[in-house]
Order: C-alpha cells, then sequence, then structure tokens
C-alpha cells in the first residue's frame, strides 16, 4: 500500500462553505424498508428513455429487467424488488425539465424474490476487457455522484482514448451531502473491488482515490482496506475541501495538474473519473449479480427532525424515506433532491428516490432566499467560477435568449455548481437561469440529431426501393426476353404482373 499523500494543486475560484455534515454522519447507514409502491422512472440517466419490456399486470422479481436502453446512450431499469407492475404512466419526478415523467410503477408483494441472473460470471479476470464491458452494461450502472451518465457507455468511449489514471472520486464537497462519505467508511473494500474491476475492464494501471482531508474516517477505512489489498496500482490521495473540487474537470487538475480543455472530457488528458459509489455498484454487479436497484443516500436539513444516512431501493417515494428517518422537524418549506448548490427543488415528496438522488435535503426557505435585484457589475460571481466563466454576460446573454452568445461564452462548460449564486449580492439565481438555458440548448441539439435521424431513414429508404425497383426491372426484362422467344400469352403475362407491381408501388 502507498501511504496517503496531501495535493494542495490549485483550483481557480470555489468556495469554502460551511459542511454541516456532522449531524447526518453521527450514525451508520441505516436501511430503509421496503416500500407498498416502488416507482421507477424510465428515464434516470442521461440519454435517451429506456423502453419497458414488461407490462400492465405482469408480475416481476427482485433484479429482473422493466426497461431496455433506447439509442446509443442509455442504461437498463430493474425492479427494486418483487411484485406486479400496476401502472406505467406520468408521475412527478425530479428533473432537469419538467415535472411528470413516464414510470413504472410496482405494487411490492413484499417477499423480495429475486431473479437469476444467468450467465455471468463473478471471476472477471477471465473475461477480456471488452466482455466485462459488456457486462457492466447490463446492470444498470450510471453515475452515482449526480451525473448518471451510464458507466459501461463511458468506459467505452474511454477505450477510444489513451487512458494513464483511473480517478476514483470520494470528494463530496457540497455542504450536507455525505452519502459517498458514509459508504467509504462502510464500504471500502467493496469500493476498491469495484476499482479493480474498471481497471481491468479498461487495462489502467493506476488508480488515484482521491478523499477530502476533512475526511479522516473515510480515509481509515480506505487505508486500512488498501493495506489489506496489497495492490501497489491503487494509490490515496488526500485533496483539500474547496468546494467544487469533486467536480470530474477540478478533479483531475488538483490530482493530476492536467488541465481539461473547454468542451473536452478528462479522457481528452488521459484519464477516467468513477465516483466511489459508482465503484462499489460496479463490484455488487460483478461479483453479487445485483444491479443498480438500491443506493445510499443523505437525509438532511434543519427542516429533517433525525438526519442520517440511508439505503433505500430506487423508486421509494421520498416521502416514505423521510418518514423512515423520523419525519419532518416541522412543515416543510423546501424540499431539495440533491444538495444546497446543485440540486433541483421539488413541490412534492410524492417524487420517487433514483439513481441520481445522493440527498434529500429539507431547508427553511429563507435560508436561500433574498430579493432579486439588477446586477451591479462588481464581478463575484466571476471570481469564483471554477470554469472561469463570465456569469454575468451568460446571465445577460439567457435573458436575451441568444444562443449562440451563450456557446460563445462557454454556457455549456458550466457545472452548475452555484458558487455565482451563492455570492451574487444582487441574490441573481444565475445557476437555475443556466440551467433553463442549457436545457433549450440541450433540447435545440436532441431536435437536431432527431430531425437528421429521420433525413437519414428517409433517404435509405428511397434508396432501397430504388434498389428493389431496379432490380424488378431487370428482372421483368430478363423475363420478356425469354417470352419473346415463348409466344404472345407469356408476354401478356408478364405486362400484367408489371402493371400489378405499379398499383402496389
Ligand atoms: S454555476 Fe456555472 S457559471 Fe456559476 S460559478 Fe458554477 S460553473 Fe461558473
Ligand atoms: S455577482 Fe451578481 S451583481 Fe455581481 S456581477 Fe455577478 S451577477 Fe452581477
Amino acid at each position: 500500500m502507498t501511504a496517503p499523500t496531501y495535493d494542495l494543486g490549485k483550483l481557480h475560484g470555489g468556495l469554502r462553505l460551511p459542511a454541516h455534515k456532522s449531524d447526518a454522519t453521527a450514525q451508520p447507514i441505516r436501511d430503509v424498508p421496503l416500500p407498498p409502491q416502488l416507482i421507477l422512472p424510465i428515464t434516470q440517466h442521461v440519454g435517451d428513455p429506456a423502453q419497458p419490456v414488461v407490462g400492465i399486470g405482469n408480475r416481476v422479481l427482485k433484479g429482473q429487467l422493466l426497461a431496455e436502453p433506447d439509442g446509443t446512450v442509455g442504461a437498463p431499469i430493474h425492479a427494486s424488488s418483487s411484485g406486479k407492475i400496476i401502472a406505467i404512466e406520468p408521475w412527478p419526478v425530479a428533473r432537469r425539465l419538467g415535472d411528470n415523467g413516464p414510470c413504472i410503477i410496482i405494487e411490492c408483494d413484499g417477499d423480495d424474490l429475486a431473479v437469476e441472473h444467468e450467465g455471468l460470471t463473478a471471476d472477471y479476470l477471465s473475461l477480456q476487457p471488452a466482455d466485462l464491458l459488456l457486462q457492466i452494461l447490463d446492470g444498470g450502472i450510471v453515475g452515482l455522484g449526480g451525473a448518471v451518465f451510464p458507466t459501461a457507455q463511458k468506459l467505452m468511449q474511454a477505450r477510444t482514448c489513451d487512458i494513464d489514471f483511473l480517478i476514483l472520486n470520494g470528494v463530496e464537497c457540497e455542504p450536507y451531502i455525505s452519502c459517498d462519505d458514509m459508504l467509504m467508511r462502510e464500504r471500502a473494500a467493496e469500493i476498491l473491488s469495484g476499482a479493480q474491476i474498471l481497471m481491468h475492464a479498461m487495462q489502467i494501471d493506476i488508480c488515484y482515490v482521491v478523499v477530502e482531508s476533512d475526511k479522516p474516517e473515510a480515509l481509515n477505512s480506505l487505508g486500512g482496506a488498501l493495506g489489506e489489498l496489497d495492490d501497489d496500482r491503487l494509490i490515496l490521495k488526500q485533496v483539500p475541501t474547496i468546494f467544487p473540487s469533486g467536480g470530474e474537470d477540478q478533479l483531475v487538475q488538483l490530482v493530476t495538474n492536467r488541465e481539461v480543455p473547454s468542451g473536452g472530457l478528462p479522457t481528452d488528458v488521459g484519464c477516467l473519473v468513477q465516483n466511489v459509489g459508482t465503484a462499489a455498484a460496479v463490484h455488487d454487479w460483478v461479483i453479487n449479480h445485483e444491479p443498480l436497484i438500491s443506493r445510499v443516500t443523505t437525509v438532511s436539513g434543519d427542516g429533517i427532525a433525525n438526519p442520517m444516512n440511508v439505503r433505500a431501493r430506487i423508486g421509494t417515494p421520498v416521502a416514505d424515506v423521510v418518514e423512515f428517518t423520523g419525519g419532518y422537524a416541522e412543515r416543510p418549506e423546501h424540499l431539495i433532491i440533491g444538495g444546497p448548490m446543485t440540486g433541483r427543488s421539488v413541490s412534492t415528496d410524492r417524487v420517487p428516490l433514483v439513481k441520481a438522488t445522493n440527498s434529500i435535503l429539507v431547508v427553511h426557505r429563507t435560508s436561500f432566499q433574498g430579493r432579486e435585484l439588477a446586477c451591479i457589475r462588481c464581478g463575484d460571481c466571476a471570481s469564483v467560477c471554477p470554469v472561469q466563466l463570465q456569469p454575468q454576460q451568460l446571465f445577460w446573454y439567457a435573458c436575451a435568449d441568444d444562443e449562440e452568445k451563450l456557446r460563445e461564452f462557454g454556457l455549456t462548460d458550466c457545472i452548475e455548481c452555484g458558487c455565482c449564486d451563492l455570492v451574487c449580492p444582487s441574490h441573481i439565481p444565475l445557476t437555475a437561469d443556466f440551467r433553463i438555458a442549457k436545457g433549450r440548448i440541450q433540447e435545440l441539439a436532441d431536435e437536431k440529431a432527431r430531425a437528421e435521424r429521420a433525413r437519414q431513414r428517409f433517404e435509405a429508404r428511397n434508396e432501397r426501393l430504388e434498389r428493389e425497383k431496379k432490380d424488378r426491372d431487370a428482372e421483368l426484362a430478363r423475363q420478356k426476353a425469354s417470352a419473346k422467344q415463348a409466344g404472345p400469352e407469356a408476354i401478356a403475362e408478364i405486362l400484367k404482373r408489371k402493371q400489378q407491381e405499379s398499383e402496389d408501388d
């Protein structure tokens, strides 16, 4: 084992924020009981929605495939417990655009019977890396740090680049959120096992396991597990606690001093970043054959009676999760799915916990609100932006709906960290505006891609029809030539057939 090292690489901008984590980390992770119903959105990942392969009335087992990926980017959805599908319908969800999304609803039977996943081997070292990647694809695993990019596809993209380092992201810098910290304390061995699986799948020789210096318990636990593994390829690194040092690009810079280019990916500079929770999920699937059907989430904030970290089935209504922890401290005023900086406000606790839910935060509205005033061009937002953007300019172009300027000024590089909001003396909700503008740009890009796919399908169909017509004409010409020798009845028969085919066309 290599001794932990400090890396004090410097980030641009960022903020030192109060942690607010000790309440939730005071007790071990607790398991939320199975709820009566599980609500499983078919979109829990970046990419196209998964397509249901079950129907209303079907009985399903825990771990059974409910919806399969459709398109080049996507992830399967599995049943989090056994029961009956009672509906496939829109349900309130926490997401970028809109309040409702199509969901598969399971009425749980309480037996929690699991399906057998056949043909998998826990002896992953016997698999070729490409076969291991295909195995990971079937586990429904997505980036659990919040990005929810399908893990197997991220790995496949990375295989097209020269990767020097796997960076395991245990940097959980957003206030209140402590699910990764608790996972590192309690499941360090499984996280490291997941890292070894990823290293084999990607043929990478060095893995940095990166944790902030304010998490001594997690560091101890990982250090102990590393000692038992005795694998020198895994190196534990500490970094200072600055928000948002857990952002992928920021982490790459902190750990390797390599700068991810604007519009680029960590893989462009030889790094593959995976969240520690994702690594544990890879272990659970490859070694135990349990797809991603549960996760650890932090339930916290001054509106929660008893803050803690819990493990809950994907699809559990947030109301059930909160009730299990001891309920609301008082009437909830502001419910956020995710952290205070990057999360999304929702209007109901009927929304389900999904693969992306790293935190359920309940706070008093006054903690986050101030009256919005006009921009005074102070420049504070630019000085804290970790991506070195000009938020005040972006805000201006977002208001003007100027897509071209938004692109030119790097909106797509914005990591939606919320630092600019926090320092803005005019209380302008910059990040919310940027999210909406990015959503619009993405929608336009999706629309363009859909139109392009439709154009290609149309052209391919026309080409095929043209080809078939040519083949038929050639065949008729051949038949005519031989019929000339056969007599007038045969010619009449061919002409009749030709007329029939024209009518069919
Ligand atoms: S939300 Fe975007 S613009 Fe604002 S500080 Fe973060 S990265 Fe910069
Ligand atoms: S911090 Fe607020 S007021 Fe200051 S320049 Fe940025 S947007 Fe304008």
